[in-house]
């Protein structure tokens, strides 16, 4: 590292990114950065690269991928180790990090065939002649942008689909974490030395701008809604369809039923993980007001043992430190209290946990992603407040609630397209459950069945079996036979029930 680096602040010399640990300083890595042309190139090889691909077939590929899961596996500590180094995060956040991503192959590698594998449909009476096939065809070349504060797994799961449904990926990391970014490029050609199905191309935003503009198929991405936008924009011009998995200022809701120990457990989690940079991290917690005095005091017990620089890392990217600041100084001047931390909290490149009470409700912290370990608690006077207050947000990502009788009633009336009921998070680790929001959170899916299909394209084709008995779809078809078509759909769909 030369002396003009900032910690955590990537540099860009000579054409080359040079990554640093957001605490230290330390350098974790240098990456070539792409140009527009070589963004151009690169997804011309992978055109190229996703035909081999494609033509290896389910089995082929998920041999593939299951080796590269293996291989992972094999590589753990060194995986965690560079994943601490350039984000800053404690190792085993790092490994459990690292374990979702491994789900997620696996289980894209496995069910890709059951879920994307050709198959008949049922024929229907009215074109009883023809027989219906049903494909899901990749769509060639998927690009993914990536963001920084999860650079394993959240990567991992649109490059699973995608590479599982028989595409070739071109991968633009976060500029924060484009050492990891690379590390799981060059694993893959370990065991897919052939051509380069997976490939990773580096810069700052206007690398994954040209991304957008160089010819992929389809765009995956996981950033800040902000960022979406402008994603969108990009690939609007060429009609690119596009997966966006965008912020969030997720919710628990504590029922009056709950056990408040394992909520407490479950807020402080859920919102202290990662020092708070976590899309689906826990931002705001309503909790009805037979259990609001004992929940707060535990989450502030709790809360309170979390040491900075052990289980709170620093925050990976030093402008963040800005908005946590800001949004716990308007709330303290709006009103909130702070039960735990507080104004002082913010210690660069730390933020120690920070709880806040009676926070006005159109302060920036409960109204903006803040992406810091901090959580407001709010007393409500029955769960139907609880799901107003939590639902009165443009994102919609995930959430959860805590309590036993109508615990699922209320996960079914959350806006968002994930709850966990007592836990939190958890929906990220299951590579069977499909993963993404609504509103601001964006829209699409990834994991999951729906994750599959995400990346490939539905294709359907009939096949003449017999001569068809009244041609309906043809010059050739005479007046009687049109009747006779009318008669046959009232008899089939013209009742009542
Ligand atoms: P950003 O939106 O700043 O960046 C995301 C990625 O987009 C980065 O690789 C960035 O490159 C790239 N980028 C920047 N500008 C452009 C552009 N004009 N065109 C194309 N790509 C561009 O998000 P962060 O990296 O700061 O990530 C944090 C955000 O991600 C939070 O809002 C968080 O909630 C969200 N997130 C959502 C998840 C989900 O699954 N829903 C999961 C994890 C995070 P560069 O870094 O070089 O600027």
């Amino acid at each position: 590292m030369t002396a003009t680096h900032v910690p955590g602040v990537p540099v860009i010399e000579d054409g080359v990114l040079i990554s640093t640990n957001p605490a230290t300083g330390a350098e974790a890595g240098r990456v070539p950065v792409a140009d527009e042309k070589a963004v151009v190139v690169a997804v011309e090889r992978a055109h190229e690269a996703g035909l081999w691909w494609q033509s290896l077939g389910f089995d082929g590929r998920k041999d593939r991928i299951l080796r590269w899961r293996s291989l992972i596996v094999q590589r753990f500590e060194e995986l965690a180790q560079l994943t601490s180094l350039e984000t800053g995060k404690p190792n085993a956040d790092a490994i459990v990090e690292a374990v979702a991503a491994v789900e997620h192959l696996d289980w894209a590698g496995r069910n890709a065939k059951r879920v994307l594998g050709p198959r008949k449909v049922r024929t229907r009476l009215l074109l009883a002649e023809h027989a219906g096939h049903l494909e899901y065809q990749p769509y060639g070349v998927v690009g993914v942008i990536g963001p920084w504060n999860y650079p394993i797994v959240t990567p991992v799961g649109p490059i699973s689909g995608a590479l599982a449904a028989g595409n070739a990926v071109v991968f633009k990391p976060s500029e924060y974490t484009p050492i990891v970014g690379q590390w799981l490029v060059d694993t893959f050609a370990e065991i897919v030395p052939e051509h380069p199905v997976l490939q990773a191309v580096h810069g700052l935003g206007d690398v994954g701008a040209a991304l957008c503009r160089a010819g992929t198929n389809k765009m995956a991405f996981t950033g800040s809604t902000a960022t979406a936008k402008k994603v969108m924009a990009a690939c609007a011009e060429n009609l690119i369809p596009v997966v966006i998995e965008a912020g969030g200022k997720d919710a628990l809701i504590v029922d009056a039923d709950a056990d408040v120990t394992a909520a407490a457990e479950a807020a402080v989690w859920g919102s202290m993980t990662n020092a708070g940079q976590t899309c689906i991290g826990i931002e705001r917690v309503y909790a009805v007001a037979p259990v609001y005095d004992a929940l707060v005091a535990e989450i502030v017990a709790k809360a309170g043992k979390l040491r900075t620089g052990e289980e709170i890392g620093p925050i990976t990217m030093p402008k963040q430190i800005d908005i946590i600041r800001d949004h716990i100084d308007d709330a303290l001047a709006k009103g909130g209290k702070a039960v735990l931390g507080g104004a002082d909290a913010v210690q660069p490149p730390y933020v120690s946990p920070t709880v806040l009470v009676d926070v006005p409700a159109d302060s920036r912290e409960i109204r903006d992603e803040t992406f810091g370990p901090t959580l407001t608690v709010t007393k409500v006077a029955d769960a139907d407040e609880a799901i107003r207050l939590a639902n009165d947000t443009p994102y919609g990502l995930g959430g959860a609630v805590f309590g036993k009788k109508n615990a699922i009633r209320i996960a079914r009336r959350l806006r968002s397209g994930m709850v966990a009921v007592n836990g939190t998070l958890t929906f990220v680790g299951m590579g069977n459950l499909p993963f993404g929001g609504v509103g601001d959170s964006g829209f699409g899916r990834i994991h999951g069945e729906d994750g599959l299909r995400e990346f490939a394209r539905a294709k359907a084709i009939t096949v003449r079996r017999a001569k068809s008995l009244l041609p309906s779809m043809t010059f050739e078809r005479t007046p009687a036979q049109v009747s006779q078509i009318v008669k046959a759909v009232r008899l089939l769909y013209g009742r009542r029930s």
